[in-house]
């Protein structure tokens, strides 16, 4: 009910499907998958999952198994992988079920899956191999990758379809860490020479020529997140976020302001919004001059043509924006502060609060009031 929310969500599903498309003629030659973990990145999975499609999306990862079985109810189609790997014996029953492919990062699951895989008759055990280069987070080392890839081609226990690896620094171009990983893939990769490759994520798209191998794997990008630090952001917004105005007041220089009491320079109008840190209005983005955080501004939100910044410390449900600059009786009790979106981009949010569009996302809460615009029109 939009009018019992205290804050509400667009998400412009035409504003994605454009992002995929930009991303897809940007992977060129290679084919752009979509990453959709995280009820794709808090947007919510089965809209976004289905305007993919529609925009020429076949190839999709997800985090968890669970993931994996809800996109298999949307796209009975798709060809789904599954990054965090097989959690057991278990596990592979759903997998069947949903007819998952597992992403095989440790000896763990390549034993799993050779003797729990299903096999559809043409492709046995079909699977990803994240091989490590850098990230030191999931990936089989370079020696037991060679292991699997020689006794595998005696045993043809697994079929790989697809070898991958993970860039850790992609955001910073120059970062030497990109181009040392693409040597270590390139040498990893004439292991499976029958197997297609994907080593980018969003910046790594971005990085082009050799990064871009056969499958892409981008994910902030598509939800409007800038790929690369510090440029231009290419990308759509898709989300604006936006928090009811509940209360407008008045108040005098010298006042202070929510919890800790942070002091007011002069004379202020505040407008009370009904957001806050459990909306994933983090604290962090708490207004300048409040002492527990090292940055020196906070979040700003955006009203009526104006940025409004935060005002003293996001609370739970309640935020302080400062709309004097727009004078007495321009904001109204009702009307809507945009916190991020078309006005407010969602890194510059991010950086205020210290940190990164992927975390404002996915921590969107449950309160907020969602409505999808601009689908169907593919
Ligand atoms: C999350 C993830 C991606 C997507 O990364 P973005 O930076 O959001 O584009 C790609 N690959 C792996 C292994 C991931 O975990």
């Amino acid at each position: 009910m939009p009018h019992l929310a205290g804050g509400r969500l667009v998400i412009n599903l035409s504003a994605l499907a454009a992002n995929y498309r930009l991303l897809a003629e940007r992977s060129t030659p290679a084919q752009a998958a979509a990453v959709v973990k995280a009820d794709a990145y808090g947007l919510g999975l089965a809209p976004v999952a289905r305007t993919l499609w529609a925009a020429g999306c076949r190839r999709f990862f997800v985090a968890l198994p669970h993931e994996g079985l809800a996109m298999r109810d949307i796209l009975p189609e798709a060809e789904i992988f599954v990054f965090n790997g097989l959690f057991g014996s278990e596990a592979a029953v759903a997998y069947r079920a949903g007819r998952l492919i597992p992403v095989l990062n440790a000896q763990s699951d390549l034993s799993i899956w050779e003797a729990y895989g299903w096999d559809d008759g043409e492709t046995p055990r079909p699977c990803a191999i994240h091989v490590e280069t850098g990230m030191n987070r999931l990936g089989l080392t370079p020696e037991r990758a060679r292991t699997l890839a020689e006794e595998n081609a005696l045993t043809r226990a697994l079929t790989p379809v697809l070898v991958m690896s993970h860039l850790a620094c992609a955001d910073t171009p120059d970062h030497p860490m990109n181009r040392r990983q693409l040597e270590s893939f390139q040498a990893l990769r004439t292991l499976f020479p029958e197997t297609e490759t994907s080593l980018a994520n969003s910046a790594g798209i971005f990085l082009g020529g050799g990064f871009l191998c056969n499958v892409t794997r981008p994910g902030i990008a598509l939800y409007g997140g800038a790929p690369v630090s510090g440029a231009a952001n290419p990308m759509q917004p898709v989300v604006t976020a936006e928090a009811r105005v509940s209360q407008v007041k008045q108040v005098r220089a010298g006042d202070t302001v929510s919890y800790g009491a942070t002091p007011l320079a002069r004379d202020t109008i505040i407008a009370v919004a009904s957001t806050g840190y459990a909306d994933g209005y983090h604290r962090a983005a708490s207004g300048g001059g409040v002492p527990l955080r090292n940055l020196s501004n906070g979040a700003s939100g955006f009203i009526h043509g104006h940025e409004a910044p935060v005002l003293g410390r996001v609370t739970m449900d309640l935020t302080l924006f400062d709309v004097t600059a727009l004078g007495p009786d321009a904001v109204a009790v009702g009307d809507h502060v945009e916190l991020f979106g078309p006005n407010m981009p969602i890194n510059t949010v991010a950086e205020a609060a210290g940190t990164i569009a992927y975390e404002l996302l996915t921590s969107l809460g449950p309160r907020y009031h969602r409505e999808y615009v601009g689908g169907g029109e593919e």
